[in-house]
């Protein structure tokens, strides 16, 4: 039975349903299995039975496996197409892998559809209840809500900004019915929403009252159902065994380290091209070896607006050698001064593998305009940061499999900016049009959103 341990080395090691429903550890570190399963020769012509093989390991001894299979193939069953993750040439030897044919058209729900059915599962058999609270400023909210829609033992409530959202993001959230899940409008910024989170985990009685719990990026499950795609891919395009560059657009660094667990536990990945729009953090830190913190500037690439990526400190600590105290300080370093360093041959092991760029809204729009004009063919301003960083890093005879995150439709404003015409809505999101809208709309105040929490638990 695999056992996961802590970036930060001084929690307790744990199997994969605790580290499931813990999210974060209790040294403030994330959870990594102790070392890496071989990927075998696992082959399917279908995704779920692929997926079901490539995560087995992860979960064996701890899920029964005909279990574990039915819920990887309900997860999957909610997406709408055959392939789940299809690809298509974009360039000669460049592809898109498509991750965006779920439930609320945005990568987010290959991991959540499935996390939500393991927490289901998980929770039966303990015979408990958990209300997962979070903060949301865009896709993340509905995917989550999505992933827990009606089950008996997940409430869950999604503090969003009022006013701040796109109507296609609110509306996601706010026309789902189930008796189990609330939006809630904090008239207030997302920063406001993410510190109501945070106040409502810090007050113990609350916490414990509510029996309180998150699914945000930094949980492991999230990062193991995202390994799958990588293998997937390869597999499609028939190069099993020929080196491959995948290119990822990159916020909270979940993705792409989900790529990296996957070439080592033995897919022949060429290296990874990092993708950031102008917060571009991760981009500075591969060229100079250093983390400088900048602040957050809004893009039309909202899900990578970010400076902190939470999973990084998953791959920190392997350069590290896995000397957690030295990964737990190298972060607190960064937290009080806004920097932090690798020495030259971490540097070095980090530039063999990873390579980034970035690219602003105007370098944006032009890769949108020009993907519709000579491929006729809408991509999302997430997509459309990644294909412009492949095209830019890409050497002569390259294969590169760019992920494509989100659905055009989630962000028309962006597209017919670039291009004059409106993404086509597909009929997941046409209907969220017609439909009735359910949400409060509270102040930004912890005892009014705190009573909300009680009113509506279960
Ligand atoms: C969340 C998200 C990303 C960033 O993924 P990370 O795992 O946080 O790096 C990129 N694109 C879209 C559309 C997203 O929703």
């Amino acid at each position: 039975m695999l056992r996961y341990v802590s970036s930060r080395g001084r929690a307790p090691a744990l199997t994969f349903p605790d580290v499931l429903l813990t999210g974060l550890a209790s040294d403030g570190g994330l959870y990594i299995p102790e070392a890496w399963p071989t990927l075998g020769d696992v082959e399917a012509d279908d995704y779920a039975a692929l997926a079901t093989a490539v995560m087995g390991p992860f979960v064996e001894g701890t899920i029964d496996a005909g279990e574990f299979a039915e819920m990887v193939s309900a997860a999957y069953a909610t997406f709408d197409h055959p392939d789940v993750c299809p690809l298509r040439e974009l360039d000669e030897g460049h592809h898109l892998l498509e991750l965006f044919h779920g439930p609320t058209l945005a990568f987010k729900d290959i991991a959540l559809q499935l996390v939500g059915r393991l927490f289901d599962h998980e929770l039966s058999r303990r015979d408990e209840r958990v209300m997962i609270v979070g903060a949301t400023s865009g896709d993340t909210g509905s995917a989550a809500m999505e992933a827990v829609l009606g089950s008996d033992r997940v409430d869950i409530v999604m503090l969003f900004p009022d006013g701040r959202t796109s109507e296609v993001q609110r509306r996601q959230m706010t026309t789902l019915t189930a008796a189990n899940v609330h939006a809630v409008a904090v008239e207030g910024t997302f920063d406001d929403c993410q510190d109501l989170v945070k106040a409502m985990f810090a007050d113990e009685p609350f916490r414990a009252r509510n029996r309180l719990s998150a699914v945000n990026s930094i949980n492991w499950a999230r990062v193991m159902a995202q390994i799958v795609y990588y293998v997937w891919a390869l597999q499609r395009l028939d190069r099993r065994t020929t080196p491959t560059t995948f290119c990822v657009p990159t916020g909270n660094f979940g993705n792409v380290f989900a790529g990296h667990v996957a070439r080592s536990m033995g897919l022949p990945v060429e290296r990874f091209l990092v993708a950031s729009n102008s917060n571009d953090i991760l981009t500075r830190l591969i060229e100079t070896g250093e983390m400088v913190a900048d602040d957050v500037v809004p893009t039309l690439s909202p899900s990578m607006d970010i400076q902190i990526s939470s999973n990084l400190e998953r791959l920190l600590v392997e350069l590290l050698d896995g000397n957690g105290p030295a990964t737990a300080e190298l972060l607190q370093q960064f937290r009080t001064t806004g920097r932090a360093g690798l020495d030259p041959d971490r540097h070095a092991r980090l530039r063999a593998e990873f390579a980034g760029d970035r690219l602003d809204d105007d370098e944006t729009l032009a890769v949108i305009a020009d993907v519709h004009r000579h491929h006729d063919m809408f991509v999302d301003p997430h997509t459309a940061v990644a294909i412009g960083a492949a095209r830019r890093l890409r050497r002569p005879g390259e294969t590169i499999v760019t992920l494509s995150t989100a659905h055009a439709a989630k962000f028309p404003d962006a597209v017919e900016a670039a291009t004059g015409a409106r993404p086509g809505q597909p009929a997941r999101i046409a209907g969220i049009f017609g439909r009735d809208e359910h949400f409060a709309v509270v102040p930004n105040d912890l005892a009014v959103v705190e009573d909300f929490v009680e009113s509506v638990r279960r």
